[in-house]
């Protein structure tokens, strides 16, 4: 078992130089953040241990750089949003683990806390290279005396400053990797019944482990976002212009096949929300609404119909546990959001009667709250999307292996 935060905490922490893992990867909008969930999440962990006196020196990234400093993937004003959240100062040191990291943490006091900048600005980070990733790792351990891993959307990354530093230091882990893992074994271990899950958003390739992995736990699997096309065209329908990925086809098949035999029901959206003219240029979206058997050859399917909507809610309604991961349109643009409000709206609706309702996934994240919902309507919000779909997969995720060690 991996150590506890509070048992880290109870072993005396006062003085000691507590390196954490965050998890701060938060969307930003020309330097402004649009949603903040990630940084909010990471408050307990960083508060629990300044509290008890520790010297606290928080590293994180921030987007996908290429392992060299890009001002546009600076924490900077990260940190700042991560002081206010706080209610202290945070120390921001402009490199990860150069002179003014080491000046930064030198300069710590017993309950202060310092941000380390972007730690993918040094190759080491990400490296497939076992000895370079370790190298770093050494770098990072040597600013201080125990870590604690809190990042849990980067736990299913064998990366330097997820998994090679906790080979290096006494490790703990954080809260919030804690709280998310909790919620991951509810959903796997014994989930009350019915079960629904709803996947959607971009790429059906990311999710086809998780389809897979739950066609023998939930009882009802819902389609939407951008990967019902690539299940409408295994079906044998035509998608006009709609996101297809063709080479993922006869996989899809086979899990039609698959759930069909197991008595698992994938549903599938029987109308969806086309425009014929989006994206190119600035015109204004012009959503129709056609049947999803019948899209026409000119047509780009951008949300999930009404009726389907419909369907959908209805269908969650019935469940006491839901798990959702991928927005069921192109919420970002108006026209487009409603099916994702809608199947928001139903998971808010499973969590007041009572079940668990849990949101996955960056952007399904960023969708609810930016329809205007608060997070307390959901049972739980988890900051990994990927690292919650490989749980799901059933994979064992390195940084907590790690941990168990
Ligand atoms: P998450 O981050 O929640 O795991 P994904 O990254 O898989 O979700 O997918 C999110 C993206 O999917 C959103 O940016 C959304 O615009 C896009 N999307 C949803 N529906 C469609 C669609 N029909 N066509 C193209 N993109 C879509
Ligand atoms: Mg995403």
């Amino acid at each position: 078992m991996a150590k506890t935060l509070d048992q880290l905490i109870g072993e005396g922490v006062t003085g000691r130089r507590v390196l954490v893992r965050s998890d701060l990867n938060v969307p930003l909008d020309g330097g402004t953040i649009t949603d903040d969930g990630r940084i909010r999440a990471s408050v307990p962990t960083i508060t629990a241990l300044a509290d008890a006196g520790a010297r606290v020196i928080v590293t994180a990234h921030l987007g996908r750089p290429k392992g060299a400093p890009e001002a546009r993937y600076s924490l900077e004003p990260v940190a700042h949003r991560l002081s206010e959240l706080l209610g202290r100062p945070v120390a921001f040191a402009t490199d990860t683990v150069g002179e003014s990291a080491r000046e930064t943490v030198a300069g710590l006091d017993d309950g202060d806390v310092a941000l380390l900048e972007n730690v993918r600005f040094n190759p080491g980070e990400t490296s497939k290279d076992d000895a370079e990733r370790k190298a770093f790792a050494g770098q990072l351990a040597g600013l201080a005396d125990a870590f604690v891993s809190d990042g849990f959307g980067v736990v299913h990354r064998k990366q330097a400053s997820v998994y090679d530093v906790a080979e290096l230091l006494p490790h703990a882990m954080g809260r919030l990797v804690a709280a998310e893992l909790d919620v991951m074994k509810r959903l796997t271990e014994s989930p009350q019944r019915p079960y629904a899950v709803v996947l959607g958003g971009s790429k059906v390739s990311d999710k086809l482990g998780v389809i897979d992995n739950l066609l023998g736990k939930a009882d009802t699997l819902l389609i939407g976002g951008g990967m019902v096309f690539t299940f409408l065209a295994a079906q044998g329908h035509q998608v006009g212009k709609s996101l297809l990925e063709e080479d993922q086809i006869d996989a899809v098949k086979g899990y039609l096949q698959r759930a069909s035999e197991s008595g698992v029901r994938i549903v599938l959206p029987t109308d969806v929300v086309v425009d014929r003219s989006f994206p190119s240029g600035d015109r204004e979206p012009a959503p129709e609404v056609v049947a999803a058997d019948a899209i026409p050859a000119d047509a780009l399917g951008l949300d999930i119909g009404p009726e389907s909507s419909a369907a959908f809610a209805a269908e969650l309604k019935a469940a006491m546990t839901v798990f959702w991961n991928g927005p069921m349109g192109v919420f970002e643009v108006p026209a487009f959001a409603e099916g994702t409000r809608v199947i928001a709206q139903a998971l808010t609706e499973v969590t007041a009667a009572g079940g668990l309702s849990v949101v996955g996934g960056g952007d399904s994240a960023a969708a609810v709250r930016t329809l205007g919902f608060a997070d307390d309507a959901f049972g739980h919000i988890s900051t990994g999307g990927g690292a919650s779909l490989e749980y799901l997969e059933g994979k064992q995720l390195p940084g907590i292996a790690v941990l168990e060690r």
